[in-house]
């Protein structure tokens, strides 16, 4: 995986170029921010005046931006609702047959180009074959192998990694007014998806009121008392196994239902997740340079570590895995939970 910093400077050197790339697809999970990056770095090639930073924002062509994002010489296709169709690739096609408005070139972005149905694959190679001149085209998807090998053969690839909890924290740190064990916490459980986090961010910055506030501030509750209930490993006795049980499911029923309809079991498994990464995390504190995901949490988990020596925390790690297997199967939560603890604590 390519570091976020090396994309950067490769597509700042790639700005420097009098004409862009014929079609670039940007890759990388959900979240990563490839939208983001697909829209500025079209807003870039479309100003005549740009930098390795970006477009000027202030020429003629800058000027045409709507409030909406919009531009004259832009067109973003995405699913609708879940796949492209041809007609909207048609479409673009023709629109490809007037000369740009303002800009030195056209810009058709393709989000998501994995939902093209095959017709609009096809469609679209066509176009990618015998581009209309002065026509450029970025497209978006999770992986690359999701594509059709012809279109693929077709574009320069970008692949945006996860960034570290750290970087997360950095980010955040410098666009929002959160408390700092706040904008920790979100960094901790965006898995490294700058775009998650910052949506996250946004939303704890609305009014409680709001069900979108409400949602926000219920979800970092719930991982924070998560964190707390994991934090208790290091130092509980083998007697308080099953409140700590009771509290590892009451913390993960607030993670159920949220954006994506969590389930009992699905929140359940969620929460067991996290806690074979706190495991790791344990493990990985023998590697000085190796990335914490709980990085802010160093020193319960090296309580943890101090009491049960490696061997054993990998045993444990697979034991957690199998809880949660049983948990995603018909086992009863309450009877994995308890026992996992159990083998947790044992002396
Ligand atoms: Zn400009």
């Amino acid at each position: 995986m390519i570091e976020p910093e090396q994309v950067r400077c490769a597509l700042g050197q790639m700005l420097l170029r009098p004409s862009p790339p014929q079609s670039l697809l940007i890759v990388g999970m959900a979240g990563v921010g490839k939208r983001t990056l697909a829209r500025s770095l079209a807003a870039a090639w479309l100003c005549p005046q740009r930098t390795q930073g970006g477009h000027c924002q202030q020429c003629a062509v800058c000027q045409k931006w709507s409030d909406a994002g919009e531009h004259p010489d832009l067109r973003v296709l995405k699913p609708d609702p879940d796949q492209i169709k041809i007609d909207a690739v048609r479409e673009t096609r023709n629109w490809a047959n007037f000369a740009p408005a303002v800009a030195p070139f056209r810009f058709v972005i393709l989000e998501e180009a994995h939902r093209l149905n095959p017709a609009a694959a096809n469609a679209l190679l066509k176009t990618l074959e015998e581009p209309p001149p002065r026509y450029h085209f970025i497209l978006t998807a999770p992986a690359s192998d999701l594509l059709l090998q012809t279109i693929l053969s077709r574009c320069r690839i970008v692949r945006l990694g996860a960034l570290t909890t750290e970087d997360v924290y950095r980010r955040l740190k410098t666009r929002f007014e959160l408390p700092d064990a706040t904008l920790q916490t979100i960094a901790e459980f965006s898995e490294g998806a700058i775009g998650r986090a910052i949506r996250w961010a946004q939303a704890l910055q609305t009014p409680e009121s709001e069900s979108k506030g409400k949602s926000a501030h219920n979800e970092l509750d719930a991982l924070q008392k998560l964190l707390q209930v994991f934090a208790r490993l290091g130092a509980a006795s083998l007697e308080e196994a099953l409140r700590l049980a009771y509290d590892f499911r009451e913390a993960c029923k607030a993670l159920e239902g949220g954006t994506e309809d969590r389930s009992p079991r699905a929140a359940l498994a969620l929460g067991l997740e996290y806690l074979i990464q706190w495991y790791r995390d344990s493990l990985a504190l023998n590697y000085p340079d190796a990335s914490l995901r709980f990085a802010s949490h160093r020193q319960e988990l090296s309580m943890l570590a101090r009491r049960f020596a490696s061997a054993e925390r990998m045993r444990d790690l697979q034991t957690i895995t199998e809880a949660r297997r049983a948990i995603l199967g018909n086992a009863n939560p309450q009877i994995v939970t308890e026992h996992l603890f159990i083998q947790l604590l044992r002396v």
